[in-house]
């Protein structure tokens, strides 16, 4: 990686900055021992941070549902950011509450509201458990046979552990596909609430045109507090439960930190691609990027367009527009980076130099000499007919209804098959899955919308021909030629199907019975020479991962071989550590951007449409009332910080701490070009952004009066 590292830092001129860290690194708990962590500036005793024997650091790190938050009370009070906290305050809002937009601020415990499904995750334990894993796999050349026992093998490991551990969760994360396993053991909060939510206008100031953008000035920071029952066991949400005791919490430095000073987040960073193959980048670069940002793009305009002047419906669509309107914008930075770096033909450079390498070793040659052309030979078709899968990835996901009149088709399908008794033992087990299937997703259908999705799908799908064509869909514009002819009988679906009656279909759905299939749907009778074809292709999809999980295996070890050291897995939402410096930098040939963001540029941004201020932020700032957590040298109230730290999406919240572990500010987003670095991390593009912690305490001081937050922090 460090040689393909330098070659781009060499070759892109405008992003040029000088090093102080050259690589990448989310690294796992395993390998904080081989870091120098004293030299790159850390003041405190590096077992600190991780010390499996006793408590440390990590101990005060929380994953929050996607997130990542920290304990920064005795009483398990959580900080992470406005953007984790948001589907769970848009939950309890209405046209009369609206606390997405007034933000909600519980005045004491009583006061707390549900964040109803949220779950959070403690590291207890790990342990490498990759023979067991990969037990049996050596005596078979079949993928899906390989796959087959891998799961099989997890399932075994991760039953007798959670048998052993009742009180913990334990799961088996693979940290390098189909080579290395580690079985984490994790303590569950089960019952966590709302306690601070800041107004939409300060946590998510600038909205999405700010989002994946520097400069920045956003307050993107919440309060949550994670409950236990009253002999400290994880429980599900009651009011008997009490706060939950952490083992550790953080300080909060209300000093902060300045440029260039030492810092070091610790967090659970969703997904990189950094190990991948050549053929992989290209597959996302020319395929699967372009058509998620297009066709979410084209989602939220339609969305946009629905919800105009209904501002019930406007709230209903608030979290689902966020989340796509974040993908496509990052997918966006990510094309771009791609172009910027010429990373897919990097990518494809480096592995020819492997490939040479590896063929001019009689025993590497042996071992890994077909690695490299069969992953090729199995991406081919992957990205030749990609129109036609990512077809088939989205059609049911644009349309729940459709999706449902799919899975009951699937499951009539396997019914049929079935002797009487076999039947009854197959309602018994699956009709309660179609049911929480139908639980799960009935809220969110919604006719207007799924019908244009549908039509949009329909019509692009209908214009693939050769490998890609969809035959059914060709049926289908075959008796519906025109667009209006489409629509009307995509219209007549919505007017004749139960599938989104709800008490129809919870009836339908009772226990044991075969009712649900009966059902004459005429979604039902679309899905169902789809569904044909859409199993045909999982099935060579799933043989293809299997086979690449042996070739990937391979493929890290050849790569190790060449590049004679070990290298840090992808991250894969397990706990990770990542450390660097208070950076500015040159996103842009001729533009630098500086590390620190203030209160004047707050006020400056200012427009009343994108960027909407609170009147008091506003008087506050005329009032020149920035203390007492002021930027000594900015002269101001710091906002938003930069620093080269390597962090992804599942990072949002995570603590930045400075170099005595104290608390400096809240992780919540990257610079744009920074979105490539989920393929390739760079010092010289990649720049993460956090809420500075003094605005943070300075928004709960002098916005929500909540000095009994403050308190409870020590402040
Ligand atoms: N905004 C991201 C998140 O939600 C953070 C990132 O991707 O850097 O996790």
């Amino acid at each position: 990686m460090k040689r393909i590292l330098l070659t781009f830092t060499a070759c892109v001129a405008w992003l040029f900055f000088t090093n102080h860290k050259a690589d990448e690194g989310m690294f796992p708990l395993s390998e904080l021992r081989n870091l120098d962590l004293k030299k790159a500036g850390l003041r405190m005793d590096p077992i600190a941070l991780y010390n499996p024997n006793g408590i440390s650091q990590i101990d005060a790190i929380v994953r929050v549902g996607g997130c990542t938050g920290s304990f920064v009370s005795n009483d398990g009070l959580i900080v992470t950011n406005h953007h984790c906290a948001f589907s769970f305050v848009a939950a309890i809002s209405d046209t009369n509450n609206n606390y997405i937009g007034k933000g909600f601020l519980a005045k004491n415990k009583n006061g707390e509201a549900q964040a109803k499904g949220l779950v959070c995750k403690i590291t207890a334990s790990y342990q490498d458990v990759s023979s067991d894993v990969l037990m049996g796999t050596q005596s078979t050349s079949e993928p899906l046979e390989r796959l087959r026992i891998i799961s099989s093998n997890i399932k075994l490991i991760t039953e007798r552990e959670n048998k052993a551990n009742p009180d913990l969760q334990c799961e088996v994360s693979e940290m390098f596909t189909g080579k290395t396993y580690v079985l984490f053991r994790y303590q569950l909060l089960k019952d966590v609430r709302l306690v601070y939510v800041p107004a939409r206008s300060i946590g998510e100031y600038g909205g999405e045109k700010d989002n994946w953008v520097w400069p920045r000035h956003s307050g993107d920071f919440a309060f949550l507090r994670a409950y236990v029952a009253p002999d400290g066991k994880p429980a599900e949400y009651s009011l008997n439960n009490v706060p939950y005791k952490p083992k550790k919490i953080l300080k909060i430095n209300v000093g902060g930190i300045k440029e260039n000073d030492f810092v070091f987040v610790l967090g659970y960073p969703g997904r990189t691609f950094r190990n991948q193959p050549a053929a992989f980048y290209e597959y996302h670069e020319t395929r699967m990027l372009k058509y998620i940002s297009d066709l979410y793009d084209w989602q939220i305009e339609k969305m946009e367009s629905l919800s105009k002047g209904n501002e019930a419906l406007q709230i209903r669509y608030a979290g689902k527009i966020k989340q796509l309107a974040n993908t496509t914008k990052n997918y966006k930075g990510k094309l771009q980076g791609f172009r910027r770096v010429g990373l897919t033909q990097k990518k494809k450079e480096e592995e020819a130099e492997m490939n040479a390498f590896i063929q001019s070793n009689k025993a590497l040659k042996a071992q890994y000499g077909d690695v490299i052309s069969s992953i090729n030979k199995l991406y081919e078709p992957i990205i030749n007919e990609a129109p036609k899968n990512l077809f088939f990835d989205f059609i049911y996901n644009v349309s729940p209804t459709l999706q449902m009149a799919a899975a009951i088709d699937n499951y009539e399908a396997q019914f049929k098959t079935l002797n009487k008794t076999e039947k009854a033992v197959f309602l018994k087990k699956q009709i309660p899955n179609l049911k929480a299937l139908y639980i799960r997703i009935a809220s969110s259908m919604d006719p207007a919308f799924e019908k244009d999705a549908l039509l949009k799908l329909i019509n692009d799908a209908a214009t693939l021909d050769g490998k890609n064509e969809v035959k059914s869909i060709q049926q289908f514009v075959k008796k519906f030629p025109t667009d209006v002819a489409r629509q009307k009988e995509i219209e007549s679906w919505f007017s004749k199907t139960k599938l989104n009656q709800k008490e129809y279909m919870l009836k339908a759905l009772a226990d044991s019975s075969a009712e649900i299939f009966a059902l004459k749907d005429p979604l039902k009778a679309f899905a169902n020479p789809l569904n044909q074809e859409i199993n045909v292709a999982d099935a060579v999809d799933k043989a293809r991962e299997g086979a690449l999980n042996a070739l990937l295996g391979r493929y890290a070890d050849a790569k190790n071989a060449f590049k004679q050291k070990q290298f840090i897995p992808d991250a894969n939402a397990t706990l990770r550590f990542t450390y660097g410096y208070i950076r500015g930098y040159y996103p842009n040939d001729g533009e630098y951007n500086a590390p620190f963001t203030t209160l004047r540029g707050v006020i400056e941004k200012e427009d009343g449409k994108d960027y909407e201020l609170l009147e008091a932020i506003k008087d506050l700032y005329a009032a020149k009332d920035l203390g007492p957590y002021m930027h000594p040298e900015l002269n101001d109230l710091p906002i938003n910080f930069l620093y080269n730290l390597d962090t992804t999406g599942g990072n949002s919240g995570s603590p930045v701490m400075d170099a005595d572990g104290n608390l400096v500010g809240v992780n919540f987003d990257r610079a744009y070009t920074a979105t490539i670095n989920d393929y390739a991390w760079n010092e010289a593009y990649s720049r993460s952004v956090a809420v500075d912690i003094r605005y943070v305490l300075w928004v709960i001081k002098k916005i929500a009066k909540a000095d009994y937050l403050l308190n409870e922090m020590g402040i």
